[in-house]
């Protein structure tokens, strides 16, 4: 929401969204010292709630140094260490969305500094995986780092952006698999009803994407409009696109919707 317009906020809540999950991300360019995500968790552990707030909407984060910026790991080790002042901010969710962009072996190495420092702090997960032909060895590697660590329970974890060849996966470590809406390019809304019908729709959330590229703040309004027309029943729609976020996000007492 940081990129987003307050129309958006407007159009979210004229829609039936009921609050706003928000993970730290990219910029659209790469931020160049620690001080600078100093300033961006600040804005989405103060700011952006009291903006959201303004539309009646609850706005909960999760913090991190994404994997696209965090191929420098000396800057990485920085930003990680700022982040345990911000987790007892009362919108924080967990630490996310981490994970891995080109699986360089830098990243995965401040993957597993995020892991730890999740672990070490109690917190929910939230993971990115990377795009195109590097999902699937990406994912392997992922799912690879959060089961060797004992101490992660996978009830609490999140693996974003799956697709047909990773959804399986992810669903049998036991970890919630999660897809990111977008209108045109990755995973469209249909889609993602196709992914849910072929594989079930128990641990899986659906969210919209939302930055400075093409993405609608509505796709999950809108992918509910196109499960009715291809005649889910009410219930099983709002099972989850609703059902679901919640049932992940209330493990953390924080979350009140
Ligand atoms: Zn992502």
């Amino acid at each position: 929401m940081v990129s987003r317009t307050t129309d958006d906020y407007t159009a979210m809540a004229l829609s039936g969204c009921a609050a706003v999950c928000e993970p730290a991300f990219w910029a659209g360019f790469d931020r160049s010292s620690a001080q600078g995500f100093y300033d961006y968790f600040c804005q989405l552990t103060d700011y952006e709630p009291k903006r959201a707030a303004k539309f009646g909407l609850p706005h909960y984060s999760w913090l991190c140094i994404n994997p696209k910026e965090s191929e420098d790991s000396e800057l990485a080790r920085e930003v990680i260490d700022i982040i345990p002042e911000f987790l007892d901010r009362p919108n924080v969710l967990g630490i996310g969305e981490i994970g891995l962009n080109k699986n360089t072996r830098t990243e995965l190495k401040v993957l597993e500094w995020h892991v730890d420092l999740a672990a070490r702090h109690d917190q929910m997960i939230l993971v990115h995986t990377p795009h195109l032909e590097d999902k699937l060895k990406g994912t392997r590697l992922i799912l690879d780092v959060l089961k060797s660590d004992r101490r992660i329970d996978p009830a609490r974890v999140i693996i974003d952006h799956v697709e047909e060849h990773t959804v399986k996966m992810v669903l049998n470590t036991g970890m919630w698999a999660g897809m990111t809406l977008y209108p045109e390019s990755k995973c469209t809304s249909s889609r993602a009803i196709d992914i849910l019908e072929n594989y079930g729709a128990e641990q899986i959330w659906m969210n919209s994407a939302c930055d400075w590229g093409i993405s609608v703040p509505l796709a999950v309004p809108r992918t509910a409009l196109e499960m009715r027309k291809r005649g889910w029943s009410q219930e099983r729609i709002e099972a989850v696109t609703f059902g679901n976020p919640m049932r992940f996000m209330s493990q953390n007492p924080r979350f009140k919707v």
